[in-house]
C-alpha cells in the first residue's frame, strides 16, 4: 500500500497563560476555546490523530500581542516563542511554529524575528494585519519585512476584526463580522502591501494569506485592468509591475475555512499549484471536515500532495 501524503496544517492556533493573563488585565474579552488553544501537548496531538492531521504549523491566536501596550508585548512575544519552541522540542515530527511579534515597536519585533528562526528555529512569523489601525505598507514597519526577507522565511498575514481606519458601522454586517469584515481587513492589508511598492523593494519577500487568499486571486483580472488605469493618473502608486504578478510570485495561499472543490480548483487555475497549501484554521474550524474536504476533492495524487505535504515543506523549510 502506497502511504498517503503527510497532512500539514499551516494555520493552526495555540495561546499562551502569559498572553492571556495580559490581555485580561488590558480589558480584552475571554477568548473562546482558550483551553483547547493553550494545549500544545498530548491534548491537542489527539485531535489531530483522530482527524488524520500530521503536522500543525502554530501560531499565536489572533491578535497575538498586536493590542498589548509596547514593552507588555515585546517581552510576551519572547515569552510565546519560548512556549511555542519547547511546544516542537517535545514533538518535533508534530509540530512546527511561526513566530509571534510586536509590530508596534518594529526594530524589536525584527530582533525577535531573527531570534526565533536563528536560535529557535521557527519557521516564518505570523502577523495579524493592522497594528492600532497601521498597515505594514508604512515604510516604519519595514524592518520586520525586511527581516523576513533576509532570513528567507514567509509572513503570514492572518486575520483580525477591521482597523479603526477602515472599520465603521456599515463594515460592522450582522453575522458577517469574520465571513466578510475579516477577509476585507486582510484582502485590504495585502493590496496596500502591493500598491505601496513593498515587494519591488523586497523582491524575495513572502507573503501567506489565509482563506484562499481573503478573496484577491477571484479578484486578480479585474485588479490587473483597474490598476493599469489607475496608475496612468496616481503617483501615489509605486508599484512598478501588475498585481498578479505579485500576487503569483510574493504571496502563497492557504485552505483555512474553505473546504469546497470549486474556489480551490479556481485558486489553482489563477495562481498556481505551487502557490497553495493545506490548513484548517483549528480549532475556529474542524479539523476533520478540512481533511475530508482535500480528500474528497476531484484532484489527482500529485496535486493533493503538493497541496497537503510538498508545498508546506518548501515554504516554511521543515527539516524533519
Ligand atoms: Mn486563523
Amino acid at each position: 500500500m502506497i502511504k498517503r501524503e503527510r497532512v500539514i496544517a499551516t494555520e493552526e492556533a495555540f495561546a499562551v497563560a502569559d498572553v492571556e493573563a495580559e490581555r485580561g488585565r488590558t480589558g480584552s474579552a475571554p477568548r473562546a476555546l482558550l483551553a483547547e488553544l493553550l494545549d500544545v501537548g498530548e491534548g491537542r496531538l489527539a485531535t489531530m490523530d483522530a482527524a488524520g492531521v500530521d503536522v500543525q504549523v502554530l501560531s499565536l491566536a489572533s491578535p497575538g500581542v498586536q493590542d498589548l501596550d509596547d514593552d507588555p508585548a515585546v517581552a510576551l512575544a519572547a515569552v510565546a516563542n519560548d512556549r511555542l519552541a519547547a511546544a516542537i522540542a517535545a514533538h518535533p515530527t508534530r509540530f512546527a511554529g511561526l513566530a509571534a511579534v510586536a509590530p508596534q515597536v518594529p526594530d524589536a519585533a525584527a530582533t525577535e524575528l531573527e531570534r526565533a528562526v536563528r536560535k529557535l528555529g521557527l519557521n516564518g512569523v505570523l502577523i495579524n494585519s493592522h497594528t492600532r489601525g497601521e498597515y505594514l505598507d508604512d515604510a516604519r514597519y519595514w524592518p520586520i519585512l525586511q527581516a523576513a526577507e533576509a532570513l528567507n522565511v514567509p509572513l503570514y498575514l492572518h486575520p483580525r476584526d477591521p482597523g479603526s481606519t477602515l472599520a465603521g458601522p456599515a463594515l460592522n454586517v450582522p453575522g458577517f463580522r469574520v465571513g466578510w469584515g475579516f477577509t476585507v481587513e486582510t484582502g485590504t492589508h495585502a493590496l496596500r502591501l502591493i500598491s505601496a511598492g513593498v515587494f519591488d523593494r523586497f523582491p524575495r519577500l513572502q507573503i501567506v494569506l489565509g482563506h484562499l487568499g481573503e478573496a484577491l486571486p477571484f479578484l486578480i483580472h479585474r485588479l490587473d485592468e483597474r490598476f493599469s488605469f489607475e496608475r496612468k493618473a496616481n503617483p501615489k502608486i509605486r508599484a512598478k509591475r501588475f498585481p498578479s504578478e505579485y500576487l503569483r510570485e510574493n504571496f502563497h495561499y492557504t485552505t483555512s475555512g474553505m473546504n469546497t472543490a470549486a474556489p480551490v480548483q479556481a485558486v489553482i487555475e489563477l495562481v498556481g499549484l505551487e502557490r497553495l497549501m493545506f490548513a484548517v484554521d483549528y480549532p475556529f474550524e474542524d479539523q476533520r471536515a478540512a481533511v475530508d474536504g482535500l480528500r474528497r476533492m476531484p484532484l489527482t495524487d500529485v496535486a493533493r500532495r503538493t497541496i497537503m505535504e510538498t508545498n508546506a515543506l518548501r515554504v516554511f523549510g521543515f527539516r524533519h
